[in-house]
């Protein structure tokens, strides 16, 4: 069998790699025989040659066996989960998983950290003080039983390789490759145990599919891979033009989802996106008749107050305090500062750039460059108008949350960003 630069050069030159060559390379990066550089270069080399459908089936495998794999006791079946391509303010998890668990769901999802210019629902929970994300398999499945939903990092068990490769290809420029991404998603989703999964995968210019037939030819693949390995799994594809509702950055995501469920609204965006993927999960399981009665419940669980009180209960369950928290915000002007933009004439909001908003909090210090960054919870950017709102000359259109230690030039910079990213 090749080496692993043999490998690199195979690949570069567009062969298809065997399930034995995948998996050596897999493994090597795993125990460490094979340097970041070194998978760098094959990740880079995949990213221009593509992976045919055996590759992302032998890769998925290799990154499903690189760790340990949970097998839900039947109890918790069916064992339910969500996961996004990948979006800008894309906070539907957090909204979600309460959602389905109050409406009589298991929802046990590990989610990631935040991949290029789009967040990570992990760093958006780790703003809650307390919060732990890192949860035994023991601790999951208590809370599973008790609560209905969890929301953790990737156990260090599971997956390890996925973990190091999802952290490399963040760094290198590697993300929006198709196999990776099925790879990656699935590999964690099938270790995890998970029977019945949906994938909301995002289009648009915010996204890491561009165009809506990108989307659906990964949506397709996805399903075909997933079939492989036996979960049932429903890809619903969703636009990615300009940010999901009105935040973007860590706390501040978490922040428009409680209030979301404090003011039981189930006209938002961010709900009508939960309950429409929430209902074809449910139906997926059998768990309602149809993608519109599960859709449905999970509307009743909002306007009843029954996710309100699912979301306060999960954050509880893993340490978070939301008392503390709502401090936490309140003292947002002592950790930020705040940058208001104008609208400079009468007109209609014609655009709202999800890339550039992404690019600017990943700026700002919301998303990472080097995999060892630290994430900066509190800033980001807060939308006062979406698409399509009438405004008038000096009305607000955004704000964003900037570095406390930011100066003049960097507030401006920011201010010109926000104005370029909000097009009337
Ligand atoms: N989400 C993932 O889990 N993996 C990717 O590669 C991209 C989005």
């Amino acid at each position: 069998m090749a080496g692993i630069v043999r490998l690199i050069e195979k690949k570069r030159e567009g062969a298809e790699l065997t399930r034995a060559e995948i998996e050596r390379a897999v493994r090597g990066y795993n125990h460490g025989s094979v340097p970041d550089y070194q998978m760098a270069a094959l990740l880079m080399a995949v990213c221009w040659r593509g992976l045919s459908r055996s590759e992302t089936v032998h890769l998925t495998r290799a990154l499903v066996e690189s760790g340990e794999r949970w097998e839900l006791p039947p109890e918790l079946h069916p064992a339910l989960d969500k996961h996004s391509t990948g979006g800008v303010g894309d906070k539907a998890t957090l909204m979600l998983a309460p959602m389905v668990a109050a409406a009589g769901g298991r929802m046990l999802k590990m989610s990631g950290r935040g991949l290029a210019h789009t967040g990570g629902t992990i760093d958006k929970l780790e703003s809650i003080p307390g919060f732990r994300a890192a949860l035994t398999r023991d601790e999951a499945l208590a809370q599973l039983r008790r609560v209905g939903c969890v929301v953790m990092s990737q156990s260090e068990g599971l997956v390890s390789a996925e973990k190091k490769l999802y952290a490399l290809r963040d760094a290198t420029g590697t993300v929006p490759q198709r196999g990776l991404i099925v790879s990656s998603i699935l590999s964690k989703k099938i270790a995890a145990g998970a029977t019945h999964i949906v994938i909301d995968v995002k289009h648009g210019g915010g996204a890491f599919f561009a165009t809506e037939q990108e989307a659906r030819a990964f949506a397709a693949e996805l399903i075909a891979v997933a079939a492989e390995f036996g979960p049932q799994v429903a890809a619903p594809l969703s636009a990615m033009d300009e940010p999901l509702g009105r935040a973007v950055g860590n706390a501040l995501e978490v922040q428009e989802v409680w209030e979301l469920l404090r003011a039981r609204d189930t006209d938002s965006e961010v709900t009508a996106l939960c309950a429409r993927l929430g209902g074809k999960l449910l139906a997926l399981a059998g768990l309602a008749q149809s993608e519109d009665a599960g859709a449905e419940r999970l509307r009743e669980v909002v306007r009843s107050g029954a996710a309100e009180a699912k979301f306060g209960e999960f954050i509880a369950a893993q340490g978070g305090d939301l008392g503390a928290f709502a401090e936490e915000m309140e003292r947002l002007g002592e950790r930020t500062q705040r940058v208001v933009v104008k609208a400079q004439a009468d007109g209609t909001v014609s655009r709202v750039d999800a890339l550039a908003v992404g690019k600017l909090c990943h700026r700002l210090g919301a998303g990472r460059t080097r995999k060892e960054d630290e994430v900066n919870p509190w800033v980001g950017v807060v939308l006062w108008v979406k698409r399509g709102d009438a405004v008038r000359r000096g009305d607000a259109l955004a704000e964003a949350y900037a570095p406390a230690e930011w100066d003049e030039a960097q507030l401006e910079w920011a201010a010109s960003e926000m104005l370029g990213a909000v097009a009337l």
